[in-house]
């Protein structure tokens, strides 16, 4: 069984569904409709399963989403479906073209796709505004619903509570007649914002407290950034969306466990509609699944829009932050992200998942087609004393060590390295086979050098390394083996060096579940989460394009800043480090 088509629940409840055929001899038009609309251009759908991803356009994706995305885009692909594109953008308040638009990129480059040579499947809920308004009037004038003129606070009184049936209001039994022209006043706005709502007639001792009569439309004066001031009501998100399925003829509509309670709703809802001919069968059916979670980062748009706010992060896009933009600026690939989705599953367990699996995705991912190359990020200077001054010799190594079809790099030793400090110490200690006086290590791709000193400043900090090298035991020239090391280091030529700036990351936060923290949850950012350092790079990455992987040897997996990164002043966010520490 591969990474790509490992099983959970939902996969066995589509793969029942096909096998019984529920799913087919459904009607599609073409295009999202009512039944009527779609009786009069009667078609058989050519998808076999319809799924969904609808985000509320009101901030940026994060890893979360990234898990609904490959689960719904993925049945599609895999059974023969399709997966729409729906903005939920039934809230006017929040809602932006700028999160749209940021959105529909980032699904794009997630590397999947709504549009293909038949169907372009780019929805927006608020263009079903006229069809979720007749739902309404129906339901009013079926006795499914009524315009209520209790004040909010007594409504909320009115709802009771787990363990206290709700309470009747006194509009609850008002004539269809009066509901539908007062329904008829709040869409002409006639009604300031908060003097009444409809409601749906159910029942108010239920035990599920979103089956006591729960709001279906509000008045909201509001701007929306698709449909201007044409409306002054809007639909609530559990009224909208499964309406918004039906009319698009979605199979399985999954969504997150929270709105497990909700299902009763959103079934009631849809049969009542279906009855009344609004709609047609067979009807969509929402499954939950649980969220992800990941430790050491927050999800939540409200904390994540703070973060953004206070100046706590660069931006959305800020390489520590868990928004897709973020992850695909730090470096992590589609192809990492989609993995690491597989990898984690989809069940109805609670899921915390360490970023860890992420890294471990990225390395999978990346090892076999990063190039390679060397970097020195924390520099001290290397004096190999019996150099002759001023001379050079080419080295040259594997772009990969698999694919030598993609050639060699060139680079020169010379007299003066730099070398990475984390090599050098300034005695023997146990375990330690690096760089210490009298000891003997391989400057990878290069010579055997042996050190003859390591020079400390008064703090005992190592300033320099002093060091004599081997003409004859040159990588890959005859005899070379006959100097048997332990210790085999990356440098670079102080001559030839490229100065760039990197950025290192640890976790943004340094409580594991910072999520579930409330109050105090800034206090838990970490205040190391970002390093800044002047490094220097072999000559070779000269050419490395904006947005490009590389494997820095040793030192693990970095990608040329898609945003910052030039030639002139190049920039490299380090996505994670290698599996094993540097070796010894
Ligand atoms: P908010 O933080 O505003 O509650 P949301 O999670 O509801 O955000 P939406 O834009 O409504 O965000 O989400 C779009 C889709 O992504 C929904 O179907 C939702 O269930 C799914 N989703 C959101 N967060 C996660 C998560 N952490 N894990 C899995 N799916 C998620
Ligand atoms: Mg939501």
């Amino acid at each position: 069984m591969t990474a790509q088509n490992a099983p959970h629940f939902i996969r066995a409840l589509v793969e029942q569904d096909l096998a019984a055929g529920r799913l087919a001899g459904r009607q599609w038009a073409g295009f999202p409709s009512d039944a009527r609309q779609s009786a009069s251009c009667p078609r058989d759908d050519p998808a076999a399963l319809r799924t969904r991803f609808p985000p509320e356009p009101n901030g940026y994706l994060h890893i979360g989403h990234a898990k609904s995305i490959c689960l719904n885009f993925g049945l599609a692909r895999d059974y023969g479906g399709r997966c729409h594109m729906r903005f939920d953008d039934t809230n006017p308040v929040k809602e932006d073209q700028e999160y749209v638009d940021a959105i529909l990129d980032t699904v794009r480059w997630l590397g999947y796709d709504w549009k293909d040579t038949q169907e372009d499947n780019l929805y927006h809920a608020s263009d079903y505004f006229e069809a979720f308004y007749a739902c309404a009037e129906y339901l009013i004038e079926a006795g499914h619903a009524y315009v209520d003129e209790l004040p909010p606070q007594e409504l909320r009184r009115r709802r009771g509570t787990l363990t206290q049936p709700g309470e009747d209001s006194p509009y609850r039994a008002r004539p269809a007649g009066e509901s539908l022209a007062r329904f008829r006043a709040m869409r002409a706005g006639a009604h300031p914002e908060g003097s009444m709502v409809l409601r749906a007639r159910i029942d108010m001792a239920s035990p599920n407290l979103n089956l006591r009569d729960p709001t279906l439309y509000r008045i909201r004066f509001a701007e929306h950034h698709r449909t201007a001031n044409r409306w002054c009501i809007y639909p609530m998100y559990d009224y909208a969306h499964p309406i918004s399925d039906a009319l698009e003829n979605i199979t399985h509509s999954l969504c997150t466990l929270e709105f497990e309670d909700h299902r009763p709703f959103y079934d009631w809802l849809l049969e009542r509609l279906a009855e009344g001919g609004f709609l047609r069968r067979p009807l969509p059916q929402q499954t939950e699944f649980a969220r992800l979670n990941l430790y050491y980062t927050v999800t939540s748009k409200r904390k994540l829009q703070e973060l953004v706010s206070s100046a706590r992060v660069r931006g959305w896009d800020d390489p520590r932050m868990p928004t897709l933009v973020g992850l695909r600026r730090r470096g992590y690939t589609p192809e990492s992200i989609q993995r690491f989705c597989e990898r984690i599953g989809v069940s109805k367990a609670a899921q915390w998942v360490d970023p860890s699996v992420l890294d471990g995705a990225l390395r999978d991912d990346l090892e076999s087609r990063a190039p390679r190359a060397c970097a020195v990020i924390d520099p001290v200077d290397l004096l190999i004393e019996n150099w002759p001054e001023g001379a050079r010799e080419a080295c040259e190594a594997p772009w990969h060590p698999q694919h030598p079809e993609w050639g060699r790099r060139r680079m020169h030793c010379s007299q003066k390295l730099w070398i990475e400090r984390d090599d050098v110490r300034s005695a023997a200690s146990k375990g330690f086979f690096r760089v210490f006086p009298g000891n003997r290590v391989r400057l990878r791709y290069a010579f055997v050098i042996e050190c003859t000193g390591v020079d400390l400043d008064e703090a005992g900090a190592v300033v320099r390394v002093r060091a004599r090298y081997f003409h004859d035991s040159r990588s890959g020239t005859p005899g070379a083996d006959v100097y048997k090391v332990k210790g085999n280091i990356h440098w670079v030529s102080q001559d030839e060096a490229i100065g760039a700036t990197v950025h290192l990351y640890d976790s943004l936060f340094t409580h594991p579940q910072s999520e579930s923290a409330e109050a105090d949850w800034l206090t838990l950012l970490n205040p190391r989460s970002l390093a800044t350092v002047c490094a220097w790079l072999e000559p070779s990455l000269c050419t490395a394009a904006a947005g490009a992987h590389f494997q820095f040897e040793r030192l693990g997996y970095f990608v040329a800043d898609r945003i910052d990164h030039t030639a002139e002043n190049p920039v490299f966010q380090r996505t994670c480090t290698l599996r094993q520490a540097a070796g010894a």
